[in-house]
């Protein structure tokens, strides 16, 4: 009975990795059926997919701007200081560790020693853009001009827009159509702004304050139909991207321990140091927590971007695992733009396998760097695919190397970007529940939640 009620309850989360599975099968078996699929073929068998992924899309906007606003206009401000203070700690903590985790893994396991044969041949240096042009263009980004522009497109300048010297990045295989382009980072500044500004009129400010908390609700409403359908469309999506996969068994002799690299670092990442982290500041089950994020992790591997999870992702954290919502909702919008465990683990990873690739020694002053850039370059980064190897660019100018050099890992980027993607989507969800734990008595919740608090395994 516990069984079946457990099934239950988990339907869609099965569902959902079911769907994962069965799309990977597909896309192998009619993979095999023929020598090249057309790209019109591709688009047919992805259909349902990009359709879903659209409708997901469609929420991101009307989510973040509602919950943002709504969790710090129902907030007394001192309490949202302590919060957003809380958030941001955990989120560079937790984001350097990565790197730092990143920089171990690959320095001893030197997966690009002795592979100079797939060096790039080193033509003159054609990039134009640098470090700095890089972190103003973050910084540009928080501050949109004009806010209805932000939510429509970004500006040229924006990190995700390609510039002259990642245009291969964007030729190679990548399907750029879906990037969903809002400037998210940007509409986050603006919610935190106003939900700020609201939170302080108090009264006078109330039916502001009523407005986008009705949206709020129903935005949420959407979602819960719109989940219904992600088994599907996951299916579909990871149908077809494996139709227009490179031949993978000639890939992964070339980058097979690169990419055993980033998985095991992501791994170490997703099951031993956050969990750890969590049960040090929460004293609860890490892994029941994990398995009742399984939606938003298929789903953030399905669609290899955190933006696109957040629904799910909040979904799950308050329906699940319970967390109150001023504080999944406050936290999860800034922690899927910002937060991102798994691409600042890879940056660090795929810049220092660029390295040895090259033969370029790396001392240790070197490697203090990369840390920060690859903290930053992850910070940087926008929750969409492969947004990660677009702002590695400022992570290779450290080590001495050129944008141009980023062609030597794409072929398995579709990949990893799925597993990074799922890792990031995990240290958003557990910064929230660790958040809202540390937070329970000045939200005034401590008495009922002194109960469930004792650790079960
Ligand atoms: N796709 C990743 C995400 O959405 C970002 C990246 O690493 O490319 O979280």
């Amino acid at each position: 009975n516990k069984c079946r009620t457990c099934l239950k309850q988990n339907t869609l989360t099965i569902a959902t990795v079911v769907g994962v599975i069965m799309g990977a099968i597909l896309g192998i078996i009619l993979k095999s059926t023929k020598d090249k699929w057309s790209e019109r073929e591709i688009m047919y068998i992805g259909y349902l997919g990009e359709v879903f992924l659209r409708m997901l899309k469609a929420l991101i906007l009307p989510l973040i701007i509602s919950s943002l606003v709504s969790a710090i206009a129902s907030l007394d401000l001192s309490l949202s200081r302590k919060i957003a203070f809380r958030a941001i700690a955990y989120y560079l903590t937790t984001t350097f560790a990565a790197v730092v985790l990143g920089i171990i893994m690959v320095v001893a396991i030197r997966p690009g020693v002795g592979h100079t044969e797939m060096a790039t041949k080193q033509s003159e240096d054609t990039r134009n853009v640098t470090t700095v042009d890089t972190l103003l263009d973050l910084v540009r980004n928080m501050f949109p001009p004009n806010v209805m522009e932000a939510c429509i497109f970004q500006t040229r300048t924006d990190l995700t827009s390609p510039s002259p010297n990642v245009t291969d990045v964007y030729k190679y295989n990548i399907s750029f159509e879906t990037v969903q382009n809002t400037n998210i980072l940007g509409l986050v500044v603006v919610a935190a702004a106003l939900g700020i500004a609201i939170a302080q009129l108090g009264e006078e400010a109330r039916t502001m304050a009523n407005f986008f908390h009705n949206l709020m609700s129903v935005s949420m409403k959407i979602t819960s139909w719109v989940i219904f359908l992600s088994p599907v469309g996951i299916f579909f999506l990871v149908a077809a991207q494996v139709l227009q996969m490179d031949d993978i068994g000639s890939v992964m002799s070339r980058l097979g321990f690169y990419f055993g690299t980033v998985c095991l670092g992501l791994a170490v990442q997703g099951f031993i140091v956050l969990p750890l982290l969590y049960v040090a500041l929460t004293r609860k089950n890490p892994f029941t927590f994990i398995s009742n994020m399984g939606e938003a992790i298929a789903t953030a591997f399905g669609t290899a971007s955190s933006s696109a999870t957040l629904p799910l992702t909040i979904r799950c954290l308050e329906d699940k695992n319970g967390v109150d919502r001023r504080v999944a909702r406050f936290a999860l919008p800034i922690g899927s733009t910002i937060n991102m465990d798994g691409t600042a683990l890879y940056e660090a990873v795929a810049a220092i396998f660029i390295a040895q690739v090259n033969n370029v020694p790396l001392d240790i002053g070197t490697l203090i760097a990369i840390s920060i850039t690859a903290t930053a370059a992850s910070i940087g980064a926008a929750g969409i695919p492969q947004a990660g190897v677009v702002t590695m660019v400022m992570v290779l100018e450290t080590v001495g190397l050129p944008a141009k050099e980023v062609g030597l890992i794409l072929a398995v980027d579709w990949l990893l970007d799925r597993f990074r993607t799922a890792i990031n989507v995990m240290g958003d969800a557990f910064g929230a529940g660790i958040v809202y734990h540390r937070s329970l008595k000045e939200l005034g919740l401590l008495e009922q939640s002194s109960e469930e608090e004792k650790f079960q395994v």
